[in-house]
């Protein structure tokens, strides 16, 4: 798609480019295709004061969140929002392909070394690529695609098992309306499954619907429940919904009409499903929650089918294996000395012996030498060394096999990158705080680095004169000052069993 905007080559070749986060990147592709109409790019300083105070752009049209856009305030030494010829800015997608370019016409200090920037964008090359790529038509194409009348918009953002499809067949009959689906596809592992995962289970119902048009919007969330729920209804009224069914607690706003369905039970007199006033409390049973639906999956039961069809419930156990098949990341983090490689490599052992999955050792000196060489000590230097620990795990967890890792990560923030990076790439990720005192790791000193330390020869050890932030959402505690080895990595064995990780073993050799 070109809208036949065309730049001076000399304008592009010397613009600077940057790659935008993923939140931003899937407001930015809203902004290209028109969802986000009558914005036409990220919003100035102006705007932003305007929407915050009174929820309007300065012109006075509504508009309900903030669509920002924050830069390495580095990258502005060759903008000048003043000069037409010196204020675009190439933005790219994640793989450093353009994607658009961004007229800056404001630019602003939002923190130390971080700018805000404001103005249109224009789409530069010819759309996007990725999986369902063709589902991702532009609101002016669906538009197009529906037929007059009312539209019941529903955004699907969990797979949609009989209790919602009988909430939509009801709306859609009750209101006479086509049905356009909206599946949001703008972030990774949204309600715990990757975006290809949910079109596809969203799909696997499609004979279960009435007929609809289906569309994929890079919508991604906010930490802003009301600002979310009005800006889905604005998106959706661009797409051309007239009415919103509201899916989960979402809330009205936005100027189209927003239903909230009323809560359907299962009848086991005649097997349907209807207000759950309607049925008597020995006759019916309740939809099943999101957390009831994730741990019949994590577990590895079939989902049954009075709740969900049998082709999305195979879809979700695709997408969502029993945990003992899935990928895993365990995460040892403690200090220098508290037993980290010694359990992990037993643990990694054991379950070599076990043989179900691939298992991957990536113990912190091996790491330091092959993946992370160069790396120093600082803070940058151990968050990058934890970053790429992580995301090589969450890589082989991708595949299902276990990554095993043991950097001392003395960073909360770092642990909780690597726990994402696992989490989105549908892995589990099992933090292990190896938490054995400082004293006692110092007294055994395998590597001689406490007493170095103390004596003034080692600087930044963690522990003696570097921070270690103690976790406090560890999935297990491991204090070795009392263990022996065996029942150190027993304990993890124990716990990644009961927790379903890994099989039973009731034979040993
Ligand atoms: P880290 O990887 O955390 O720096 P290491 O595993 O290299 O620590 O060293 C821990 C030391 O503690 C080893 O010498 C190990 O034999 C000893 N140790 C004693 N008891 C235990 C236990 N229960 N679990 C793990 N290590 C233990």
């Amino acid at each position: 798609m070109s809208n036949g905007w065309v730049l001076p080559d000399e304008v592009l070749r010397d613009a600077p480019a940057y790659t935008p986060r993923p939140g931003e990147l899937a407001d930015l592709e809203l902004l290209l295709t028109g969802a986000y109409a009558p914005l036409t790019g990220f919003l100035t300083r102006a705007d932003l004061v305007s929407v915050s105070r009174r929820g309007r752009l300065v012109d006075g049209t509504p508009w309900p969140v903030a669509v920002t856009l924050q830069v390495p305030a580095a990258l502005l030494r060759d903008i000048d929002p003043a000069d037409p010829d010196r204020r675009t800015l190439v933005l790219t997608d994640g793989e450093g392909a353009p994607v658009a370019a961004l007229e800056v016409t404001d630019a602003w200090q939002v923190r130390e070394g971080v700018a805000g920037v404001g103005g249109s964008v224009r789409r530069l090359g010819d759309g996007g690529h990725g999986p369902f790529q063709r589902l991702r038509r532009t609101p002016e194409e669906i538009r197009a695609l529906l037929p007059p009348g009312r539209v019941l918009g529903v955004i699907a953002d969990r797979p949609l098992h009989r209790p919602q499809l009988a909430q939509i067949a009801h709306a859609v009959r009750t209101l006479s309306a086509h049905l356009l689906v909206m599946i949001p596809v703008g972030e990774d592992g949204t309600g715990g499954l990757p975006p290809e995962a949910l079109v596809r289970c969203v799909f696997a119902a499609r004979d279960r619907m009435p007929p609809a048009t289906v569309v994929a919007v890079p919508l991604a969330r906010r930490r802003d429940e009301i600002g979310d729920a009005l800006l889905r209804a604005r998106v959706s009224a661009a797409y051309g919904v007239t009415h919103l069914l509201s899916t989960s607690d979402m809330l009205s706003g936005g100027g189209l009409r927003v239903l909230v369905p009323r809560e359907l039970a299962y009848d086991n007199r005649d097997g349907q499903w209807r207000w759950r006033e309607d049925i008597p409390p020995r006759n019916r049973r309740l939809a099943l929650t999101h957390d009831e639906i994730e741990d019949l999956l994590d577990r590895g039961f079939p989902l049954p089918e009075w709740h969900t069809p049998p082709a999305v419930a195979k879809e979700l156990s695709r997408a969502r294996p029993p945990r003992r098949h899935r990928g895993l990341v365990v995460f040892l983090t403690g200090l220098s000395g508290s037993g980290k490689s010694t359990i992990a490599r037993g643990l990694a052992d054991a379950l070599r012996e076990q043989g179900e999955r691939t298992i991957t050792l990536l113990d912190g000196d091996v790491v330091r030498r092959e993946l992370t060489a160069g790396l120093g000590f600082s803070k940058a230097d151990r968050d990058t060394n934890v970053r790429r620990i992580g995301w090589v795990a969450a890589e082989l967890a991708r595949h299902r096999g276990i990554g095993i890792c043991c950097p001392i990560a003395p960073y909360a923030q770092a642990r909780a990158t690597a726990r994402e990076m696992a989490v989105s790439a549908g892995a589990g990720f099992v933090l292990v705080h190896v938490a054995t005192p400082l004293e006692v790791c110092e007294r055994r000193d395998r590597k001689g680095l406490y007493a170095r330390a103390r004596a003034g020869l080692l600087t930044g050890m963690t522990g003696i004169d570097d921070p270690y932030e103690e976790p406090t959402d560890a999935d297990l505690v491991v204090d070795t000052s009392d263990l022996d080895v065996d029942e150190a990595v027993q304990q993890v064995l124990i716990h990644l069993t009961e927790t379903g990780w890994i099989e039973p073993r009731l034979q040993s050799f």
